[in-house]
């Protein structure tokens, strides 16, 4: 819900330019490459039994919530190109993936698996300090190791389980990486340039997922511009339908499951919301996973993917300020790819281009990554398909389902694009001695 003014051009170097590169993903990847939970109606609320999803070997917690019904309506032309639920990803990925790996990365508090897909080969080695020392001893490379060089792009989806585009996204990208196409049979050149490229691929379609299925939803019903329903879902509300609303539901973490309503999407099974988790105190276990993820592989860049703005708006995260160039860079490249494909409230790239317009994120997941491996850890807010800030204005609609996934494709291809072109942390920052 930002506004943004004019940049020049953005300097783009050719790959011959780049020196040091060691594996690439092509070299590994040709490149031409709810739950349905009981729904019990009852004179005005509905009961969802979460129990009701407990499968061999993952248990989750019991407990229930009311939800008033017409919450819970779905729209009746879903598109095909549209996975979201915790089967419906999964049943994706096994069909799908061939080319890469589908790795359990952690168990959420709930007990159920957080999956990642990932490509290419990891960095070698190791390096000979924490990145604390590194950054004391003046050159990140001492923590990145030996293959400092390698170029590792990380995206997560879903963090908060009611925000559904990410995983939109996030699906879509996997299919052109492993079919050349997305679910609509469109073609993304740019990401598979991009690719080609990049030496690591690791994306992660539900970081929460215990969020994700306390949702019975696939795709939530357009509401124009009424957002109580998708604000109850995220933060959820009273049995009878007001919401806790944002930022208010974050004044309690861990939340407690024991209040009459719904929870919403936000937490994990714990209560805890984990963009805002006890980072430097004993995290949960998506947490967890997620720091394990980031120690092992010292990715480069890591983009986690939202739902909460009216045009598609990458924030500044609080890290390391000597990252702020980089992130100013970043920030050029997809909001003015955005904006040239009508997705930003102008078609103006040097105006949607503009980095002086990102707002300044709080001390979050994004920044406690940033800290934990080095990397340039963004968070991207989407706008919904479930309501539409736009239509007081009447202004094009974007929120269409298409148009969404089209932004979220765009998203990471020119985050790619930025991580090929720029060469990564050990290019962005050289040693300082
Ligand atoms: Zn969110």
């Amino acid at each position: 819900m930002k506004k943004t003014i004019p940049h020049d051009m953005i300097p783009r170097k050719t790959q011959s330019e780049i020196p040091g590169k060691k594996t690439k993903l092509q070299s590994v990847i040709p490149v031409r490459f709810i739950i349905l939970c009981f729904l019990i109606p009852i004179t005005v609320l509905t009961v969802v039994n979460l129990s009701c999803r407990r499968q061999q070997s993952e248990k989750h917690s019991a407990y229930s919530f009311r939800i008033p019904p017409d919450y819970l309506r779905e729209p009746s032309d879903i598109p095909s190109f549209w996975l979201t639920s915790c089967d419906e990803v999964n049943n994706f990925l096994i069909k799908t993936v061939h080319k890469g790996q589908i790795q359990t990365v952690g168990t959420s508090a709930g007990g159920r698996q957080i999956r990642a897909v990932l490509y290419g080969s990891p960095r070698q080695g190791k390096g000979t300090t924490t990145f604390s020392g590194s950054l004391g001893f003046g050159d990140v490379r001492a923590y990145r190791g030996p293959d400092h060089d390698k170029t590792v792009y990380m995206s997560m989806a879903a963090v908060h389980g009611g925000e559904f585009e990410g995983i939109v996204g996030m699906v879509n990208l996997i299919s052109v990486i492993e079919t050349g196409k997305d679910l609509r049979g469109k073609e993304w050149p740019g990401i598979t340039e991009a690719i080609s490229e990049i030496d690591r691929l690791i994306l992660i379609p539900i970081t929460n997922p215990d969020g994700r299925e306390r949702i019975p939803l696939r795709m939530e019903l357009y509401r124009d511009t009424i957002y109580t329903v998708p604000e109850y879902l995220n933060t959820g509300g009273m049995p009878d339908g007001t919401i806790t609303g944002w930022p208010q539901i974050k004044e309690f973490i861990p939340i407690d499951f024991s209040k009459p309503g719904f929870q919403g999407g936000y937490p994990n099974d714990a209560g805890v919301n984990i963009q805002h988790d006890n980072f430097l105190g004993k995290k949960q276990p998506e947490t967890q996973a997620l720091f394990n993820l980031a120690e092992r592989e010292k990715p480069d860049l890591i983009i986690n993917m939202h739902t909460g703005a009216l045009y598609m708006r990458m924030d500044r995260p609080l890290g390391e300020p000597a990252l702020h160039p980089a992130f100013d860079t970043l920030f050029k490249y997809v909001h003015s790819e955005l904006a040239v494909n009508g997705l930003q409230e102008t078609n103006d790239p040097a105006i949607e281009g503009n980095p002086a317009r990102a707002a300044t994120g709080v001390y979050n997941i994004d920044g406690a990554v940033n800290w934990h491996c080095g990397a340039l850890s963004v968070v991207v807010e989407s706008p919904s398909h479930a309501f539409s800030g736009n239509s007081a204005t009447r202004k094009a609609k974007i929120e269409s389902p298409d148009n969404l996934l089209n932004a979220q494709l765009i998203c990471h291809q020119q985050a790619m694009r930025f991580l090929a072109k720029t060469g990564g942390r050990s290019k962005w920052l050289p040693a300082s001695k």
